[in-house]
């Protein structure tokens, strides 16, 4: 339940905030119907002190982040003409189709050489040739070569595609997975529940109420898992305010996702992009903001909301950091799947990069686990990273 938060509505210029803010103060809980005054208030400023000050009640000045590094085995997908949003994957014989053998992936994992990788956070496309073997073998190699990393791989879409070409269930695919290494899931595939943008955007794909259900059998088994938004297509404020309501009953359930984080649509290099005449045309940073801010004062049941500063820029994520945010998108190493759309940000940050950031919004970065238990903290103010003060280890 939300925590009660103290907050000066003297700060709010759109007075169909105040009964807002005073719900926040007494630590009630928010309807769909004052989330769609959040969507829609021209008083951004106001929304986001708001949420900048429910995102303090939880974890001060801390902001963290996770050394991570994302590897992409596959872009093969069986969805790639009805994916309109996507710009990421191919067909079989498509020019830039490619799906890596085990070396490869080995060999990926290694790129991160010399700096510290604390995770890797495995997705790809649906690729008729990348079934359970294919993943199980790859987690048992990587487990043996980087026994202390953490395995967060396999949106909820592409463990229902494993279970439909082996012919076994969501749950029993979850619990091979499990046994062969996978520690934590990601959020990606969710799109935005709604059918009707899903008829638009994804008509093949996995519906929404099967990827909360595969969450849900994820969370009974007690894999924690991520989940998203993909914002900024076709949806109404009215699908935003639903998907959330969606996620937010799920996690009254079960308390199994260990954090929020709303993606923006990118317009280029996919068909829907041209459809919409939206090439070169992303989401505004104002937008980016109100996700933020809003899923921190909707989802109150949800400890952490993350900016993934590679849709939104390092900019609007830095200043997202006032906007309700606490967690922001790690080092990456080389990211592939935003960049096929058009991302213009960088494929990776490394640690100075990061502590920069975040020491600039005025904050207090450390570094976390995949469970959000910090590792480290770096209170010296020394740039590089390399005197951070180690201040605990989770493990
Ligand atoms: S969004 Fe995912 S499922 Fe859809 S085409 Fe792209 S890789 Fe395949």
């Amino acid at each position: 339940m939300p925590l009660p938060i103290s907050f000066e509505s003297s700060r709010l210029r759109d007075p169909e905030l105040l009964p807002i803010a005073e719900k926040l103060r007494a630590g009630s809980r928010l309807t769909g119907d004052d989330a769609l005054i959040l969507f829609r208030s021209p008083d951004l400023l106001g929304v986001g002190a708001m949420a900048d000050a429910a995102n303090r009640a939880r974890h001060g000045d801390r902001v963290t982040f996770a050394s991570n590094q994302h590897i992409n085995p596959t872009n093969i997908c069986v969805l790639r003409k009805t994916c309109v949003f996507c710009g990421y994957a191919r067909l079989p014989k498509e020019e830039g189709a490619y799906r890596y053998s085990l070396e490869q992936v080995l060999a990926e994992s290694d790129r991160a050489d010399g700096t510290i990788t604390r995770e890797f956070h495995i997705v790809g496309g649906l690729d008729m040739h990348a079934g359970l073997e294919y993943y199980a073998t790859m987690f048992r190699a990587l487990k043996a070569r980087h026994p202390h990393v953490h395995i967060k791989a396999l949106t909820a879409v592409e463990i229902a595609h494993i279970a439909r070409i082996e012919k076994m269930t969501r749950r029993d695919v979850l619990i091979a997975l499990r046994e062969a290494g996978l520690d934590t899931m990601p959020g990606g595939g969710a799109e935005t529940f709604s059918a009707a943008v899903r008829d638009v955007i994804a008509d093949k794909k996995l519906g929404g109420t099967d990827y909360i259900d595969v969450h849900r059998t994820a969370h009974q088994l007690g894999i924690r898992t991520n989940c998203t938004m993909l914002y900024g297509h076709v949806e109404t404020l009215e699908d935003r305010v639903q998907h959330l309501t969606m996620l937010r009953d799920l996690q009254d359930e079960t308390g199994g996702f260990l954090a929020y984080i709303p993606l923006s649509y990118h317009p280029d290099d996919n068909e829907l992009g041209v459809t919409l005449g939206r090439q070169g045309i992303a989401s505004t940073g104002f937008d980016d903001l109100r996700n933020l801010a809003v899923g921190r004062l909707y989802l109150d049941n949800f400890e952490h909301i993350k900016s993934h500063w590679i849709m939104v820029t390092s900019a609007v994520s830095q200043i997202a950091l006032h906007f309700g945010v606490n967690d922001i998108e790690g080092t990456v190493v080389r990211e592939k799947i935003y960049h096929a759309v058009g991302a213009h940000t960088p494929q990776g940050m490394t640690l100075p990069q990061l502590l920069a950031l975040i020491r600039g919004a005025g904050k207090a970065p450390a570094e976390r686990d995949s469970f959000y238990h910090v590792l480290r903290t770096f209170d010296d103010h020394v740039d590089d990273g390399a005197n951070a003060n180690l201040a605990l280890s989770a493990h």
